[in-house]
């Protein structure tokens, strides 16, 4: 094994150490993935830069690390920045004139980008021009430059936020699901293997089923485990050492982390099950909305604990159940 992965480096070198690099590694997102490699394989062959493609879904499934794939598998230089980071127009007509043929570019959080920023990027991606203005008021002019031809790879958790000439730019939009129990069972075991933990089949079982879906939370999960295992475990993974471990950093049975929990006791215990808007909830749990929308709304949903309706979000009966209290009857209207 890698030396770099032995268990005294951990946790820092783990997260890249655990990325993927190359798609046949990346576990999981099988339909993307078939795109993608026909995407991949074309661009080769003509010996064109790849056309712009925007990932999209819940942070942590796997958006950099496919764009950061893409760059390795097209051969060429992969650059990131993100939307926040992209303050004036001049930031990223910096990194657009430095980019060599083919680049890719990955602009993380791309919904965040300020409107002037945006305006660049629209003919830098669709004609590879620039147009900058230098100066100011009589003296101002424009200058053209034109650009290597790049690939944009954008990645938002809200596809909602973009705005549609932005959207409407990118030729390949991918859209990025939860991971399925098995497939977070194949990316834990593979992590315990590069960092020369044994594991039972048991214990990985236990780690995949409660990470929410989400590769990055079954990397997390997997670190504290091993940590247990090794101090308190005799140093191998089993399914009661990641019992134990989860349970003790308030990961339950569903693999609900405290702030889930919080938020499905608000709608239960004040609400009465809901509806109640999101501004409400927000305001209650002192959380941004966005942090609500992206972040812990998608799982619950997906998991049908919660649902989405005109008048706000309601309990579903599998949260009730889960909160061990009994759903009120029915309240009318
Ligand atoms: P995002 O950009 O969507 O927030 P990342 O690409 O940063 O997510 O992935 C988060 C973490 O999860 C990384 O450490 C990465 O190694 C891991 N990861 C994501 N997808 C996979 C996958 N399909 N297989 C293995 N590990 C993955």
């Amino acid at each position: 094994p890698d030396p770099n992965l032995r268990p005294e480096r951990l946790p820092d070198d783990t997260d890249r150490a655990l990325r993927p690099q190359a798609l046949a590694d990346f576990v999981g997102q099988a339909e993307a993935r078939a795109n993608l490699r026909v995407f991949i394989e074309s661009a080769r062959m003509r010996g064109q830069a790849m056309d712009h493609t925007l990932f999209f879904g819940p942070p942590g499934l796997g958006k950099t690390t496919l764009a950061q794939i893409m760059a390795r598998e097209l051969g060429v230089n992969f650059k990131m920045t993100s939307g926040p980071v992209l303050a004036k127009a001049g930031d990223l007509a910096a990194i657009l004139t430095n980019l060599e043929a083919r680049d890719v570019l990955f602009i993380d959080e791309i919904h965040r980008m300020n409107p002037a920023v945006e305006e660049v990027l629209y003919p830098a991606m669709e004609d590879y021009e620039l147009d900058l203005v230098i100066g100011e008021g009589p003296a101002a002019r424009t200058v053209r430059i034109e650009l290597q031809p790049f690939t944009l790879v954008g990645a938002t958790t809200r596809l909602g936020l973009l705005t549609t000439p932005l959207r409407d730019r990118f030729g390949i939009p991918t859209r990025l699901q939860f991971y399925t129990v098995e497939e977070l069972e194949q990316i834990v075991a593979r992590g315990a293997r590069l960092m020369d933990i044994p594991a039972e089949p048991a214990g990985v079982h236990e780690i995949a089923r409660r990470a929410r879906g989400t590769p990055r939370i079954a990397g997390r999960l997997l670190r504290r485990v091993v940590d247990f295992a090794l101090v308190e475990g005799g140093g191998k993974i089993t399914r009661a050492i990641a019992d134990n471990a989860l349970t003790r950093l308030g990961v339950d049975d569903l693999g609900l982390d405290g702030a889930d929990r919080r938020y499905l006791m608000l709608i239960a215990e004040h609400y009465g099950g809901g509806p109640v808007g999101v501004e409400t909830i927000a305001a209650a749990l002192s959380e941004s909305r966005d942090a609500i929308e992206e972040v812990i709304e998608p799982y619950l949903l997906q998991q049908g604990l919660v649902s989405r309706t005109p008048r706000g979000r309601m309990l579903g009966a599998r949260a009730w159940r889960h909160l061990g209290l009994a759903q009120p009857v029915a309240n009318p209207g």
